[in-house]
């Protein structure tokens, strides 16, 4: 169908996430993508762009990946889906084997669902429902301790577990309560020293747990870096400090590697930088190469076993969704771990993060540039209007839009988080591109801000 008659459809009928659909309603260029190759995208009117934020993190070797393409084809000459609820299936048992291998040591068990927000929900339910039976049972410890500016998806148990204010503002009343930990992003000490900075960020998190720590049911935080909620690192150190504090306090600790996993930040995943293994680990994104929608949430044998008992003795996991374990996307998902276990996969993604750094990090001179904040092939560019005040652009500026529709003339497709530029090009981008991607960006930062 030709791109008029789509994009009026699509006027009439989309309601598009996280969009203001009275701009789309008005825009006249809305993209249409008909078909991706490589790290391209190609659009109804004939125009190619970069995806330059992986189709929203999620796309690991590009788009048409032959081998991820036969592995989807191969299994659809079986079957596409059956259920979990009472039945198996050979990919979900496949991947289940390859997911325990690669994963920190301890994590034993998968829970598949179909999304992060899902992988997330399901860990927080694992943790509340352990401590009401564990031997001895320890049904007071009820209680979650996230980061602000948190971000572990959508759905009203993920936006609780998370910290950004908006989402809070808006549906505070649906949700439930946790503790919060400030992020250690917002300690001014991080433009000090590490080692104050991790002195700073661990602090409150001490007093919390002296506090309520006979109470926690778990910590549930990302690891490294916090994405959605604009790209702010932590202090090295930090989760490994949280980690030594869940063990003195007998509380289990949830990472959301949704964003990080797979290679992200330049290890399969990103705890491994601080040597820190999980109880409950959330997975999704990158797990199906951005091809098809997988989830999985792992855990320790310790947690299953406390799941264990005799029918009626009503210790099983109530909890499970349509499509989880699908045949199709559990193909796909095996597939792009083979790949990205051959041999200088890993490797590149380091170089590559070099690269990123030694180009980007310059940009810190540029006078709407406050901060550029990378962990691997993951980063962001902060924008402020005055950086001597440190005075943000107003909201309604909508400044990370305009670098975005910047970006988009020059043939890289983006996605902002508010004033911050976000870096994530698909991890298997070639050196060419990545070279191309950082031009871009930083000639769309030069035009959208001058
Ligand atoms: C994207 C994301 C989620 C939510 O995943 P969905 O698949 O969009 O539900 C959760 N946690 C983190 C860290 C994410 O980046």
């Amino acid at each position: 169908m030709n791109y008029k008659r789509l994009s009026k459809k699509d006027k009439q009928h989309l309601w598009h996430p996280f969009t203001q659909q009275r701009e789309w309603e008005m825009d006249k260029d809305i993209t249409i993508i008909t078909r991706g190759k490589g790290t391209y995208l190609y659009d109804s009117k004939g125009r190619k762009y970069l995806d330059g934020v992986s189709s929203l993190w999620c796309n690991v070797h590009g788009h048409q990946v032959p081998e991820i393409d036969r592995a989807i084809q191969k299994q659809l000459q079986k079957i596409a889906h059956s259920t979990m609820l009472g039945a198996s299936n050979e990919p979900a048992i496949l991947l289940a084997e390859k997911l325990v291998q690669l994963a920190p040591k301890g994590l034993t068990r998968v829970f598949y669902s179909d999304s992060g927000s899902e992988a997330n929900e399901i860990a927080a339910k694992m943790a509340f429902q352990y401590w009401k039976q564990v031997k001895p049972a320890r049904p007071k410890k009820n209680l979650f301790l996230t980061v602000r500016e948190g971000y572990h998806g959508d759905t009203i148990g993920s936006v609780s577990l998370g910290g950004i204010e908006l989402f809070h503002a808006i549906f505070g009343g649906m949700l439930f309560k946790t503790l919060k930990v400030k992020s250690p992003h917002d300690y001014p000490s991080r433009r000090v020293s590490n080692d104050q900075w991790l002195k700073d960020s661990v602090k409150e998190a001490e007093a919390l747990f002296r506090k309520y720590g006979s109470r926690l049911a778990a910590v549930h935080m990302e690891p490294l870096i916090e994405g959605a909620g604009g790209m702010l690192a932590h202090p090295w150190g930090y989760l490994k400090a949280i980690r030594r504090l869940c063990d003195r306090y007998g509380v289990l600790l949830i990472l959301d590697e949704v964003a990080t996993g797979f290679g992200r930040t330049g290890t399969m995943f990103a705890c491994e930088q601080e040597g820190v293994r999980p109880d409950l680990l959330c997975v999704a994104k990158n797990l199906t190469g951005g091809y098809l929608p997988v989830a999985a949430t792992l855990a320790t044998e310790k947690v299953y076993r406390a799941f264990l008992g005799t029918f009626g003795s009503l210790r099983t996991f109530y909890h499970g969704h349509t499509f989880t374990g699908n045949q199709l996307g559990c193909a796909a998902a095996l597939a792009n771990l083979g790949l990205m276990e051959k041999r200088g996969f890993l490797e590149g993604v380091e170089e590559k993060s070099l690269m990123l750094q030694e180009f980007l990090e310059p940009l810190v001179a540029h006078p709407h540039v406050a901060d550029v904040r990378l962990r691997g092939m993951m980063g962001g560019i902060e924008l402020v209007k005055n950086k001597k005040t440190n005075e943000p652009y107003p909201y309604e500026k909508k400044m990370g839009y305009r670098v975005c529709a910047e970006a988009k003339k020059r043939g890289v497709l983006m996605r902002p988080l508010g004033n911050v530029i976000v870096l994530m090009p698909p991890l298997g981008i070639s050196k060419k591109d990545l070279a191309f991607l950082i031009e871009v960006v930083s000639k769309s930062i030069e035009a959208a801000t001058s």
